[in-house]
């Protein structure tokens, strides 16, 4: 069944937070002084247990959804995910299960990953300056911890690995360069992603976003880059090819050029929020409806309701829209 919205998009993508919890406090998600330790995370029966994500996986591909990609907070930090991952693979209909991850802790679960049947793997890469890491994720480790976690998954057969980069001017995009360079010279492929407005406590302003055409033209002043197709489904990245061979590399312009047009994503919140938009102020309960005895055929009907009605577009409003509007932290859907 193929479920479409007001602007006749479908649903083909579902991305799950599994975790409200990080080990980072990156200033542009989660600012420490917003975070700090004690912060009140969700209690672990306030979030969906294995079997309810399961489930409603199940019933999301009914409804057309066949990528599915597990993120955060940091999802790693979820335990026993190579379990979750597992149960997710074998669910009929599942095409494609991804993983965005921090990397912390890849080294120890990249194997076990690989043996439950998940997928691909993202790793979100802003720097390659040990002191900057330190700056710019305000984590204990070290980045090698990080470095060592693309390693092992490249190892583990999850290549090419994408790599994240979220630039900010006058922060990290001084390395744009190196960056590309390290992905180049490893197999990976690094996407350069425009900081986004997302949430409200990010301190968010426009001069610090690199456009993209900034960023393509400054690899071009390097490297003889040549387009790539976009795909025909849920196009994000546009997505060019080193003209000497050495590799792929894309960038995601949601704040130059969005995509709100080829958008076929929901996100499911770690407390079972259903959101048909990352800049959503709202998102549907499905985990109340669960654990009140819902059939599947309940929340099918539920979810069939909140994506046909679906007009979001926020990111193509975003220069006419009031920054006053509520809007979901991204730490609590995922990016
Ligand atoms: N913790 C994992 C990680 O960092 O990869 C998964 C969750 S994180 C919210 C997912 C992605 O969102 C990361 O690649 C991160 O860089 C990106 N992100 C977070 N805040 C952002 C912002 N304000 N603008 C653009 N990307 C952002
Ligand atoms: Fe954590 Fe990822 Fe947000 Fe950084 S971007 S604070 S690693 S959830
Ligand atoms: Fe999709 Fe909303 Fe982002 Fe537009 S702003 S691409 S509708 S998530």
């Amino acid at each position: 069944m193929e479920l479409v919205d007001t602007f006749s998009r479908p649903l083909r993508a579902l991305r799950i937070s599994v975790t409200d919890r990080c080990n980072f406090r990156c200033p542009y998600c989660m600012p420490r002084e917003v975070f700090p330790a004690d912060y009140p995370f969700l209690d672990r029966k306030d979030i969906l247990d294995f079997e309810e994500i399961e489930r409603l996986v199940g019933i999301f591909t009914g409804l057309g959804v066949g990528k599915v990609r597990l993120t955060g907070g940091e999802p790693l930090l979820r335990k026993g995910l190579p379990d979750l991952v597992a149960r997710l693979a074998r669910i009929p209909g599942v095409e494609d299960l991804a993983l965005t991850t921090n990397g912390s802790l890849l080294q120890e679960l990249a194997e076990p990953l690989k043996a439950a049947g998940l997928g691909r793997i993202t790793v979100s890469l802003d720097t390659l300056d040990p002191a900057k890491f330190k700056r710019l994720c305000d984590a204990e480790l070290p980045i090698a911890k990080i470095l060592g976690g693309i390693d092992a998954a490249s190892r583990e057969g999850f290549g090419p690995i994408k790599l994240n980069c979220v630039l900010q001017r006058g922060v990290n995009d001084d390395e744009l360069l190196e960056l590309a360079e390290f992905a180049r010279e490893g197999g990976h492929i690094l996407r350069f992603i425009e900081f986004m407005d997302v949430g409200t406590r990010n301190g968010w302003k426009v001069d610090a976003v690199v456009p993209a055409n900034e960023v393509v033209a400054r690899l071009s002043a390097k490297w003889k880059l040549e387009p790539l197709p976009a795909p025909i489904q849920g196009r994000v990245a546009e997505r060019w090819r080193y003209a000497d061979g050495g590799g792929e590399i894309g960038v995601i312009a949601s704040v130059t050029q969005p995509f709100c047009g080829g958008c076929d994503r929901a996100r499911l919140s770690s407390e079972g929020a259903l959101y048909t938009c990352l800049f959503s102020g709202g998102g549907l309960d499905l985990k109340t409806s669960l654990r009140n005895g819902a059939s599947d055929a309940d929340i099918q009907a539920l979810a069939t309701r909140a994506w046909t009605r679906r007009a979001d577009r926020y990111s193509e409003l975003r220069t006419t829209c009031t920054e006053a509007l509520p809007r979901v932290e991204m730490f609590h859907i995922g990016g």
